[in-house]
């Protein structure tokens, strides 16, 4: 039997917005009120919006998450905000591991695993990314470093627990590029393995997102692909009307 996931889409709005860009968060929340969308709908803007998105979308059809976490719940450490100061300002979901962060910061998979565990224990559901470098994929390593990727940043933990996992080639974020179908088909399958050998049949329920350069001219045929469980999308996720193009493609 085939399981039936209910897709995903999580706007990451990156280092994008101030207080009059929750009207966008609003619009999306008024036109998926008015039609909703066979989808679960996130935004995560960023923390300084978390709170007050939070409030102005409060019961209605876009949860709000949050692009990071320290894995710690509090200490000496300067500027960073843990899982459960997000919880407490509205965010229920987290994303980790996210690309930027990995090249940009150099998180490796272990701190992405204790980041998840933070997630889990403030009750934030996790969105785990993983993906390859241009290089990675030219040399044809795109499989094993995805799924070795997989592997060691997520928990035993997460048994039992709602989470996400998004392939992002790095090379296809911010970029205008996207893998062929195929071959996001084969890393979302190999991504899949790794879930039902972790988890068992709840892995197999497990929404695996699709995230680089989503736009609403690639969402249909990319969230119509094998094993693809909705998107993140980063960039067309900051104005409302590409975004529900893309929700509404799902
Ligand atoms: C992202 O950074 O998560 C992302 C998918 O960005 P974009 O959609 O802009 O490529």
């Amino acid at each position: 039997m085939r399981t039936t996931i209910t897709p995903l889409i999580a706007g990451n709005w990156k280092m994008h917005g101030t207080a009059a860009s929750i009207d966008e968060a609003r619009a999306v929340a008024r036109s998926l009120s008015e039609e909703p969308a066979p989808a679960r709908v996130a935004l995560c803007p960023p923390a300084t919006l978390i709170h007050r998105m939070s409030q102005a979308l409060e019961g209605g059809p876009v949860e709000v998450g949050a692009q990071d976490c320290h894995a710690l719940e509090c200490g000496a450490y300067t500027g960073d905000l843990c899982a459960e100061m997000l919880a407490d300002a509205g965010a229920r979901l987290v994303i980790v591991g996210h690309s930027e962060r990995r090249g940009g910061y150099g998180e490796s998979d272990v701190q992405v695993a204790e980041k998840v565990l933070a997630a889990l224990r403030a009750g934030l559901e996790p969105i785990v990314c993983v993906g390859e470098t241009l290089e990675e994929r030219d040399a044809g390593e795109a499989i094993s470093v995805v799924t070795g990727q997989v592997d060691a940043s997520l928990p035993e933990d997460l048994a039992g627990r709602a989470f996400s996992v998004a392939y992002e080639p790095v090379w296809a974020i911010g970029s205008g590029r996207t893998p062929t179908v195929g071959d996001i088909e084969a890393v979302h399958r190999a991504i899949r393995d790794v879930l039902v050998r972790r988890f068992g049949e709840a892995g197999a329920a497990v929404p695996i997102l699709y995230g680089g350069s989503v736009k609403p001219s690639n969402a249909a045929e990319i969230l119509k692909a094998a094993e693809v469980g909705g998107a993140l999308v980063g960039g067309a996720s900051l104005k409302a009307e590409d975004f529900l193009a893309i929700v509404r493609a799902a």
